[in-house]
């Protein structure tokens, strides 16, 4: 009886966080269109529960696919008898979020022993927000904290300011972990942030970007998902809100902005991992990022920072024809992606978001340069499928290095360039 009760108290502990026991990750070389017609019609077969990482699209790309244990065995019998190339990339999810688990709280205990912040392990929400707080102690007059907006789930949705004073001077917008599974993004962001307070009156191109412009990075642009990563679904992508009708929850928010809202690459179905919402802006992390930005009035960069693929994209998603500046962007994508490689020989492809992937409406940097944000760039980093979502964190710190020094031939270049 005791034993019973004893147990009765562990399992809803246990099962709140969502297992993915047994579960694979596949990479499908798809050879024909036909053979992505295929894939295509097991993506609207929901009693497999498949999670696409990378959605059918071209014979030219890739496709990756978590397949859950239980339909392991329809989907390859489907992939052989069809000769559709594939092989296991992930070979037990769980097993990759068991290792991710203890690395993390490994990390936890060496931070309490030294105080210190650890930039190579992934964090809690809780433990990012505190640490936007002792970067601002650490360097005040130079680091702010900013709340945009608050989250559904009433989060503060917080960015850092990096200032010198004046008042709206041109400024840089920087983004991560619109995608809350994607944490890379984020953990990125924490260490490039460290880096530009650490920079400044040390590195003469952050000294003299600084004393011209401010520069705005908000590390965790969709906090609800992400809590929910740590808390229940490490696979979460969405947004959390409620969707009137359905039982599922969540808006792809980077389907939500009002540029194209609604056009190819976006759905109209609740349990879609891209759905694009009820209307333009549904979602409070949206509108939060649109109003902060349009009050501002005077962002000169929109730079917003996704996993995984390792691709530097400029818009349009929702169009695949030349936007104005095409060839200006692409020159400066081009040059931040060798920047980029010159560190660790990490290869980046450089394109409009529509022509190097797919069309995508309703994303942000469509938004932005729509807007009149010249410089808009998206950045999906390390890796190209090993790990995907899953990327170890003794990544975190050469992604971020890396990054840093694309990022930073961007912000140069528009800090040169001024318009
Ligand atoms: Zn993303």
């Amino acid at each position: 009886m005791k034993g019973l009760l004893l147990l009765s108290l562990l399992v809803p502990a246990v099962l709140c966080q969502k297992l993915f026991v047994g579960d694979q990750v596949l990479r499908i070389n798809a050879e024909s269109e036909e053979q992505i017609g295929l894939l295509r019609a097991l993506e609207d077969q929901e009693d497999l529960e498949l999670d696409f990482w990378l959605s059918p699209i071209s014979s030219d790309l890739p496709v990756d696919v978590r397949v859950p244990f239980a339909s392991l065995p329809a989907v390859k019998v489907l992939l052989e008898s069809n000769n559709i190339p594939h092989y296991v990339m992930i070979k037990d999810v769980q097993e990759l979020l068991d290792q991710e688990k203890s690395e993390m709280e490994a990390s936890k205990g060496k931070e309490r022993g030294s105080g210190g912040f650890n930039f190579g392990a992934y964090h809690t929400l809780d433990e990012i927000y505190t640490w936007m707080d002792t970067l601002v102690a650490e360097h005040r007059g130079l680091v702010s904290k900013v709340t945009v907006g608050n989250s559904y789930e009433k989060r503060p949705l917080y960015s850092l300011k990096f200032s010198t004073g004046g008042t709206r001077r041109p400024a840089i917008w920087i983004d991560a972990g619109i995608h809350s599974r994607e944490w890379v993004s984020s953990a990125s962001a924490v260490w490039m942030a460290n880096q530009i307070a650490a920079d400044y009156g040390r590195d003469p191109s952050v000294t003299s970007l600084l004393d011209a412009m401010d520069v705005y990075v908000m590390i965790v642009n969709n906090p609800d998902g992400y809590v929910y990563t740590h808390t229940s679904n490490r696979m979460w992508r969405k947004t959390r809100s409620a969707n009137p009708g359905s039982s599922c929850r969540g808006v792809d928010p980077n389907r939500n902005f009002n540029a194209g809202f609604g056009g190819p690459g976006a759905s109209t179905n609740p349990c879609s991992e891209i759905y694009q919402g009820p209307r333009a802006e549904s979602e409070a992390e949206v509108r939060s990022v649109v109003d902060f930005i349009k009050n501002h009035g005077n962002f000169k960069s929109f730079i917003s920072i996704h996993a995984y693929s390792q691709l530097l994209m400029y818009p349009h998603g929702y169009s695949c024809g030349d936007v104005a500046n095409a060839a200006e962007l692409d020159s400066v994508a081009k040059s931040a992606a060798e920047a980029l490689s010159s560190v660790y020989g990490t290869s980046y492809r450089v394109g409009s978001i529509c022509n190097i992937i797919y069309p995508a409406s309703g994303g942000s940097i469509d938004w932005s340069y729509d807007s009149g944000i010249k410089y808009s760039f998206a950045f999906e980093l390390r890796d190209t499928g090993r790990y995907g979502f899953l990327l170890p964190a003794s990544q975190i710190i050469p992604t971020a290095t890396e990054t840093w020094q694309a990022l930073r031939h961007i912000v140069e270049y528009v800090r040169d360039h001024p318009y």
